[in-house]
């Protein structure tokens, strides 16, 4: 037995599947996850001591590679000085005004610790501000695991074929209304119907959570026209394109200013950081100023707030997000044409640092379309892969990312390996 199989036999015992977040126990794709007992770069290494070029980066966090030096040592340097306060601190500030600079559409900004923390909290906020209740959503975003969001979520929920999740209390998804993705005339129809009554919508900018699917430009113009007609906010949770699609994100790309963003991922520099953000007179209605509750022991840690500094220092550098969207292309390239001349129906697409590798002759543009994809093709393509030491996301409905280490002599190879790894049938 391998040590990566024994150590998911010990981890069953006293872990739910093995693992601390669902997609991760290899579910989907079949075989044993890989546990990892060091990241550095471009790579991680298994308890087998098998090497990896990593294209998860802990699910997008590591835009500059595993381990880097000045983040690592921003850690080491805020912990020496204590993990946590629970009280302000002048770092806090520095993030939060960095924030505000980087995205115009942010007056100010809250720093939470996940993700789901951001999402869910942004949504009370919404629900409060305008004294309404129902929400908008669209089928195969995933916006972290709140109650009123795990409503046809993607990633984990569609690995898994749940639609959505058992104790979700049937009043609570009664108030979130689920459409199809870069579908403008369902959104029309249900702002007509239901206007009066949204709170807010919430989007998916660059969906990556069931592979990579783009919005359309006519679906961010009709997103953006139809909350301010009604009065509804439009939140952009760029917890995945958040400094990852470019620096000014994906409301940058789109030429979109959001009521509220949410952000994770990235802006915590691979440490437990999120945060959400938008207009001041919606932002002031949270505690203690207003009446909308949000709190949080841990939230603007010091550790993390000095790793999410570090790194968006760097990334603030001239000529980065070119050169990263130019090498995460130059794979999307490369694999393409391994798939045509392997003869495998097979698209790739990327969006500044992040990408999608889809089993079909066309892009999917929404559920259905990626719902369709071979899925028993990836799975194989994937555990060729492994073998070949590259390591995907172990789900055909995940985007992939490129880090800042990846180095063209690591793309050209894991297209080598694409290549050989396309023939297995
Ligand atoms: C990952 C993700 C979340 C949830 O973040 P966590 O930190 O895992 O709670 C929310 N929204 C989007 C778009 C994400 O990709």
């Amino acid at each position: 037995m391998s040590k990566n199989e024994q150590l998911f036999e010990r981890a069953r015992q006293h872990i739910p599947g093995g693992v601390n977040s669902p997609v991760r126990a290899f579910g989907s794709v079949g075989g044993t996850p890989r546990f990892f007992s060091k990241g550095e770069g471009a790579y991680v290494w298994d308890a087998d001591g098998k090497r990896y070029i990593d294209y998860v980066g802990s699910w997008g966090p590591l835009i500059l590679g595993h381990a880097h030096p000045a983040v690592i040592e921003a850690v080491e340097r805020a912990a020496r000085n204590g993990l946590s306060f629970g009280a302000p601190t002048e770092a806090e500030i520095d993030l939060a005004d960095l924030l505000c600079e980087l995205l115009p559409s942010m007056q100010q900004v809250r720093l939470v610790s996940s993700g789901t923390e951001a999402t869910m909290s942004a949504i009370r906020l919404a629900r409060g501000f305008t004294g309404r209740d129902k929400l908008i959503k669209f089928e195969g975003c995933y916006h972290g695991h709140a109650d009123s969001l795990l409503v046809k979520a993607g990633s984990g929920l569609l690995t898994f074929g749940n639609p959505s999740s058992a104790g979700v209390p049937a009043a609570v998804a009664a108030d979130t209304i689920v459409l199809p993705y870069n579908d403008v005339a369902a959104l029309q129809a249900v702002f007509a119907e239901q206007g009066s009554q949204i709170a807010a919508l919430i989007v998916e900018p660059v969906a990556g959570n069931m592979n990579l699917v783009p919005a359309s430009a006519e679906f961010v113009a009709a997103m953006r026209q139809l909350t301010q007609d009604h009065g509804a906010l439009l939140i952009y949770d760029e917890v995945m394109t958040g400094f990852r699609v470019g620096l000014g994100c994906a409301q940058g790309l789109h030429g979109i200013t959001p009521d509220l963003t949410c952000l994770g991922k990235v802006v915590g520099g691979g440490m437990p950081l999120a945060a959400f953000g938008g207009r001041a007179d919606v932002m002031n209605k949270l505690a203690p100023l207003g009446p909308v509750y949000q709190a949080g022991t841990l939230s603007g840690n010091p550790v993390a707030v000095a790793a999410g500094m570090a790194t968006l220092n760097i990334l603030r550098q001239p000529g980065f997000y070119a050169q990263l969207a130019a090498n995460t292309q130059l794979l999307c390239d490369g694999l393409t044409d391994a798939a045509r001349q392997a003869g495998v129906a097979f698209c790739a697409r990327a969006v500044g640092g992040m990408f999608g590798v889809y089993f079909s002759a066309e892009p999917p543009a929404s559920y259905a379309d990626v719902m369709a994809s071979d899925r028993a093709a990836f799975n194989r393509f994937f555990h060729a892969m492994l073998e070949e030491g590259v390591y995907l996301a172990p789900s055909a409905f995940e985007a992939g990312f490129v880090s800042f280490s990846h180095t063209t002599v690591d793309l050209r190879q894991t297209v080598e390996s694409a290549a050989k790894a396309l023939l297995v049938r």
